[in-house]
């Protein structure tokens, strides 16, 4: 058996980033970019109004007030999308639109109701003059010529994942179309004798297919382009025929036929026409699995596709198309994160029954007083699928637990969340963040021995602004370092130094997968710009604001008070911090058993 990471590890080294394509911008949504989109223009391309109103000299407005109007000769009107005929000259407005550019001359707009405009059109006035009513600086409710984007710009990087306000600016830019990675097509054929279509009606023995329909809509959810072949029998020839019917697609996943059944064929299909890569994971659902590559011959030359044999049962090959399909479809559309999105989230029942493989529960997710909880929707069989319609959630239940009881923090996949969604970690981590002199060092020394009294593993994290000396010169280490080596270790028999060229000041995500998988927390000092859980140590007399928005912070250690829901936790009582991270972010499974 073989873990999951080990497992997606071999499917995404046997799929590729696929080729660009040229294509309407409207058809590029949710598409990873493929050029570096350069602006050949300015936006807005002219000084222009913000309000309706009258552009201006603002010097003409000055000691302007309601009781003290500035009286200007009209000399004209401009509306968006045509070009002023007069100028501005001292002493004189133009009527101005939204949008209009702004006249020679003019430097300020006054906004309509700031004028005695409507007093004087009700009145039957002479509109040859307005009085301006308030005295205003130059620039204002001017929109700057190029202060949106300036020509030659570098706008969207390659890479970036076209949303609807991306769409938005390439055509602001006046581009029709755009280069993004192309979707890949993905065939999808369901495996069973058992097998009928939907439009069928039911016979003794027979179940309508509902395997080809959620990988499909899953494949469409991810961005791939589905290619249904229909349902193969339980026969090498049958199943033959249809597995090379879908050899022009980018990949291609069956379902069912990979366990031990008499009848599970497609490992002996896979066998002889192409390569077999593995078959049982360290997962509940889904332990049969097969996957591996599909020879044919195309223009005289072998093309390899890469081929997933999900297991047969509804629940299982959804999960199974969750952990290993969605990575794959997603690294071929060129995305970096890959990652389901996941939470921590307090089980409210007790799941035990693991077998010893990670137990992926559906679970219906909740949010209440700022902390989720996820509910087992009901019976947990692969074969009940309305489980999985009832569930948002995936609760994972590590392998090396014997389960979790009700009340304990377990990570959950949120199966309805965007890649970039999630908001935790594997291991957990916080960060200590503050004022200078507010005492952030010494609670982070003393939550470390806090936790360590606890008998949790603790690494800490601190950043080192004006860089750091730890490698001493002439040392072999040193050596090394000079010699040009990447990264240096040095083991000794209590302690393992990894010493790493980096070419800039890394952010948080990049240094985390370099604490080992032994430490139950990281304690971080600073990195106040990064999304990971903050606590803000504030005292009183270093002002009564804090250093981040109250939004981003799970607590506020402080000698004050805030109004505010977020905890607060008195300033020196650290046993009390420690009690807050680790009942939120360490009452992970692993730690209890
Ligand atoms: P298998 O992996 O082929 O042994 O199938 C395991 C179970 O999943 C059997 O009970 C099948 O009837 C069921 N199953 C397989 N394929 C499908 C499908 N396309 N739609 C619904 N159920 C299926
Ligand atoms: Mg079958």
């Amino acid at each position: 058996m073989i873990s999951v990471e080990e497992a997606l590890e071999k499917v995404l080294n046997y799929v590729e980033v696929l080729e660009p394509e040229r294509k309407p911008i409207l058809d590029c949504l949710g598409q990873v970019l493929a050029e570096d989109v350069y602006s050949t223009i300015d936006i807005p391309p002219l000084d222009n109004s913000a309000m309706d109103g009258y552009a201006l000299r603002a010097k003409d407005t000055r000691g302007a007030c309601e009781s003290s109007p500035r009286y200007l000769v009209v000399v004209g009107e401009v509306a968006a999308g045509s070009m002023p005929a007069q100028e501005v000259r001292p002493g004189t407005a133009i009527r101005i639109m939204t949008g209009a550019p702004l006249p020679e001359g003019a430097d300020a707009v006054v906004r309509f109701e700031d004028t005695d405009e409507v007093n004087r059109k009700s009145s039957g006035g002479d509109l040859s003059h307005i009085g301006i009513l308030c005295q205003v600086k130059k620039g204002s409710d001017v929109r700057g010529r190029g202060e949106d984007i300036a020509k030659g710009d570098l706008i969207l990087k390659k890479g970036k994942v076209l949303r609807p306000q991306e769409i938005g600016v390439l055509a602001s830019l006046g581009r029709s179309t755009a280069l993004v990675i192309r979707r890949p097509v993905v065939a999808i054929l369901a495996t069973g004798d058992e097998l009928i279509g939907v439009d069928q009606p039911l016979a003794p023995g027979k179940i309508h297919d509902s395997n080809n329909y959620a990988i499909a809509a899953e494949v469409s959810r991810y961005g791939g382009i589905p290619k249904i072949l229909g349902i193969g029998r339980d026969s090498v020839q049958s199943l033959t025929k249809k597995i090379y019917e879908g050899l022009d697609a980018d990949m291609l996943i069956t379902s069912g036929g990979v366990s031990k059944g008499d009848y599970d064929i497609v490992k002996d299909v896979l066998a002889e026409h192409g390569e077999v890569g593995f078959w049982t994971v360290c997962m509940k659902p889904g332990k049969p699995l097969a996957f591996g590559v599909i020879k044919k011959t195309e223009g005289g030359r072998e093309k390899k596709v890469p081929h997933l044999g999900l297991p047969g049962n509804p629940v299982s090959s959804m999960v199974t198309f969750e952990q290993f399909a969605r990575p794959a479809i997603l690294k071929m559309m060129g995305k970096k994160i890959l990652a389901k999105p996941a939470i921590r989230a307090i089980i409210e029942d007790d799941v035990m029954d693991t077998d010893g493989r990670r137990l992926f529960a559906r679970v219906s997710v909740t949010k209440r007083g700022g902390q989720y909880y996820a509910s087992v929707t009901g019976p947990q069989g692969s074969g009940i699928l309305t489980s999985m319609a009832k569930a948002n959630g995936l609760a994972v239940i590590p392998e090396n637990s014997k389960g979790v009881k009700a009340g304990d923090m377990v990570e959950v996949q949120m199966l309805d969340w965007g890649e970039e969604q999630g908001d935790v970690k594997k291991l957990p981590v916080v960060s200590i963040v503050g004022k200078s002199q507010s005492g952030k060092t010494v609670l982070m020394e003393q939550l470390i021995a806090e936790f360590k009294r606890r008998g949790y593993k603790v690494a800490a994290l601190k950043h080192s602004r004006g860089g750091m000396e730890i490698d001493q010169p002439g040392k072999d280490s040193w050596r090394f370092a000079q010699a040009g080596s990447d990264a240096v270790l040095i083991s000794s028999p209590d302690k393992l130094a990894f010493i790493k060229s980096v070419d800039h000041d890394l952010d948080i995500e990049e240094i985390l997968p370099t604490v080992g998988p032994e430490f139950d927390l990281v304690l971080v000092e600073g990195f106040k710009k990064s999304k990971i859980p903050k606590i803000e140590v504030h005292r009183k007399e270093l002002g009564d604001d804090l250093l981040c928005s109250p939004g981003e912070l799970s607590a506020i250690v402080t000698d004050g008070s805030f109004y505010t829901d977020i905890p607060q936790i008195p300033w020196g009582d650290t046993v009390s911090v420690a009690d807050f991270i680790e009942k939120n972010f360490l009452r992970a499974v692993s730690c209890q058993w």
